[in-house]
C-alpha cells in the first residue's frame, strides 16, 4: 500500500477503492471468505503488494453455486422479459464507461499495462461487448419446422439459457475477458459464478460493485477471487453447474474439461495459440512490419493470439526482421501508469521467469537474439520486447507459446508454394489466428482457406470486434467468444411437437 500512496499519477477515486476493504460477491452480498484467508495482489511495475483480496475455497464455490442456481430456478431473473434483460446490460455498459479512468488506472496497476492502451483498448471493447449482447437479448429465436412425419403436427424449436455458468478468466485483459464472457451468459438469461484471475482481481471487483448498481438480481452474478487449484478447480467440478467457459492455458483447458466430465457438463475452452504473422514479397513491406512489430508487442505479447511466428519470404526477411528489430528497440518501456510508457512489465515474476525462460532457451539452442532478449530496470518484472532469429523448427521458441514480448522470425522460400507455406503456417499444435500480408487477393484469400485457425487478418492483426467470432481451431479450443456464434454455447435448443 505505501507504493500506492507514494504514486501521485493514481486518481484518488482509484486509490480510494484499491486501498479500501475487498469482498467478493456472492448472493447479492459483499463476503470475505469463509475461512477469512487472503491473499496478495503485487504491483507488476514494483513487485509490491498493492492490497489483499478474499481467497475462495470449496466453500464458497458452493455457496456461489448455489445461489447462482437458485437464482436460475427460482428468482425474479428466469421471470424478467427479454428486454428488461437487455436494457438492464446496456445499463451495466453505460456504468463501465462512466467509470472509463478509474477502470484503465485499475487493469494499468494491477496487470501492467499503459493505462493510454486500457483506456482505449480494454475499457471500451468491454462497454461495446455489452451494448452488442443486450441487443441479442430480444433476438434469440428458435424456428418452426414442417416435419415429415404428417401434416397434423405443429413442430417449433425454443432456445432456452443453459442455466448456471461457471466462468474462469485469465489475467491478460481482465475486465475485457470478463465482459466477453458475462455478456452472453446475461443476454441468454443463465446465471454465472465468475472467477476473476489471481494476478490481476481488482477491476473484476469493481464490476461486481456496477452489477449491483445496474441492478442484476442476487445470485445472478457472483463473483470470486481465488487461486485455480482452490477456486477454479472445485468449481469446473460441480455438480450444480450446467457449464464452464473457461480462458487461459491449454495445459489448464484440458484440466477444465476433465473436471467437467462428473456431470457431464458442457465445455468452452479459449486457449494457447502460437500464430503467424506471414510477410509476402508484394506486400507494402513497412506497412507489414508495423503491423508485424504491433501482432506481437501488443499487450506485451500477452495475448493468445499474438504474433508470435513471423515467416517472411526470403527476398525480404532481412529488410522485415531488421524493420522489427528496430521497432523493438525504440518501444519506451515503463510503469503502465506514466501516460508516455507503449509497453509496461509483464504481469507477474512467474510471467518474468517464463518468458525469460524461453529466450535463455533460444539463445542456448543456438538462435540469434537480435533485438531485446533481456530484463529492463532492476525491479518489476520488465522483459525487453525480443526478436529473435536463426531458430529451427524444433526449438522450443518456435514450438511453444512464450506468451511475451517475443518473437520469432523465419524465413519461407522464393518457390514455396502456397500449400508449402500453409504446411509451415499450420505446423504447431494451435490454431487461434494468423495474419497474411500482400497485395495480392487471390493469395490473401487462398490463404485464407488454407489456414487452419479461427481468425485470418489480412494486412492487420490484433482487429476485434463484439460481432466477430473469436476462438480456436486444434488445441486452441472449444467453441467461439462474441458474434451471433457464443450464444449457441450459451443456450439448449429445445424442439417442442404437437400434434393437433
Ligand atoms: P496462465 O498460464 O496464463 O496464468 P492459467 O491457465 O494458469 O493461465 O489460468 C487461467 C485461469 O484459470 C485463472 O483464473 C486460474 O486461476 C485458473 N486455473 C488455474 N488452474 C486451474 C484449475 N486446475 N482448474 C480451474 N481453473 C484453474
Amino acid at each position: 500500500m505505501a507504493t500506492l500512496a507514494l504514486d501521485p499519477r493514481l486518481n484518488p477515486i482509484t486509490a480510494a477503492f484499491v486501498t479500501g476493504k475487498h469482498s467478493m460477491l456472492i448472493d447479492g452480498e459483499f463476503r470475505s471468505a469463509a475461512s477469512g484467508k487472503t491473499f496478495s495482489v503485487y504491483n507488476p511495475a514494483d513487485g509490491e503488494v498493492i492490497c489483499e483480496v478474499p481467497e475462495a475455497e470449496s466453500a464458497d464455490v458452493d455457496r456461489a453455486v448455489r445461489a447462482a442456481r437458485n437464482a436460475f430456478d427460482n428468482g425474479p431473473w428466469s421471470k424478467m422479459t427479454s428486454s428488461e434483460r437487455g436494457r438492464m446490460i446496456w445499463r451495466l455498459a453505460d456504468l463501465i464507461e462512466q467509470h472509463t479512468e478509474e477502470f484503465a488506472e485499475l487493469e494499468s496497476l494491477d496487470n501492467g499495462k499503459p493505462v493510454a492502451v486500457a483506456r482505449v483498448a480494454d475499457v471500451p471493447l468491454a462497454v461495446d461487448l455489452f451494448r452488442y449482447m443486450s441487443g441479442w437479448s430480444t433476438k434469440l429465436l428458435g424456428s418452426t419446422i414442417p416435419i415429415s412425419a404428417g401434416i397434423n403436427f405443429h413442430t417449433y424449436t425454443l432456445r432456452e439459457p443453459i442455466g448456471v455458468v461457471a466462468q474462469i478468466i485469465p489475467w491478460n485483459f481482465p475486465l475485457l475477458m470478463a465482459a466477453w464472457k458475462l455478456g452472453p451468459a446475461l443476454a441468454t438469461g443463465c446465471t454465472v459464478v465468475l472467477k476473476l484471475a489471481e494476478q490481476t482481481p481488482l477491476s473484476g471487483l469493481r464490476l461486481a460493485e456496477l452489477l449491483q448498481e445496474a441492478g442484476f438480481p442476487a445470485g445472478v452474478v457472483n463473483v470470486l477471487t481465488g487461486f485455480g487449484e482452490g477456486a477454479g478447480a472445485p468449481l469446473a467440478a460441480h455438480d450444480l453447474v450446467d457449464k464452464v467457459a473457461f480462458t487461459g492455458s491449454t495445459e489448464v483447458g484440458k484440466l477444465v474439461a476433465k473436471a467437467a466430465t462428473g456431470n457431464l457438463k458442457k465445455v468452452t475452452l479459449e486457449l494457447g495459440g502460437n500464430s503467424p504473422a506471414i510477410v509476402f514479397p508484394d506486400a507494402d513491406i513497412d506497412g507489414a512490419i508495423k503491423g508485424a512489430a504491433s501482432a506481437v508487442f501488443f499487450n506485451h505479447g500477452q495475448c493468445c493470439c499474438a504474433g508470435s511466428r513471423l515467416l517472411a519470404h526470403d527476398s525480404v526477411f532481412d529488410r522485415v526482421v531488421e524493420g522489427v528489430s528496430d521497432i523493438a528497440s525504440k518501444i519506451k518501456m515503463g510503469p503502465g501508469l506514466d501516460p508516455a510508457t507503449e509497453m509496461g512489465p509483464l504481469v507477474s515474476q512467474e510471467q518474468f521467469e517464463r518468458v525469460s525462460g524461453y529466450i535463455d532457451s533460444g539463445r542456448q539452442q543456438g538462435a540469434k537474439i537480435v533485438a531485446g532478449g533481456e530484463r529492463f530496470a532492476n525491479r518489476g518484472y520488465f522483459v525487453k520486447p525480443t526478436v529473435i532469429r536463426d531458430a529451427k523448427p524444433d526449438m522450443k521458441v518456435v514450438e511453444e507459446e512464450i506468451f511475451g514480448p517475443v518473437v520469432v522470425a523465419q524465413s519461407f522460400s522464393t518457390d514455396a508454394d502456397l500449400e508449402r507455406l500453409a504446411v509451415q503456417a499450420n505446423d504447431t499444435i494451435y490454431g487461434l489466428a494468423a495474419s497474411v500480408w500482400t497485395r495480392d487477393l487471390s493469395t490473401a484469400h487462398k490463404m485464407a482457406r488454407r489456414i487452419r485457425a479461427g481468425t485470418v487478418w489480412v494486412n492487420c492483426h490484433n482487429v476485434f470486434d463484439a460481432a466477430l467470432p473469436f476462438g480456436g481451431y486444434k488445441q486452441s479450443g472449444w467453441g467461439r467468444e462474441m458474434g451471433a456464434e457464443v450464444l449457441n454455447n450459451y443456450t439448449e435448443v429445445k424442439a417442442v411437437t404437437v400434434k393437433l
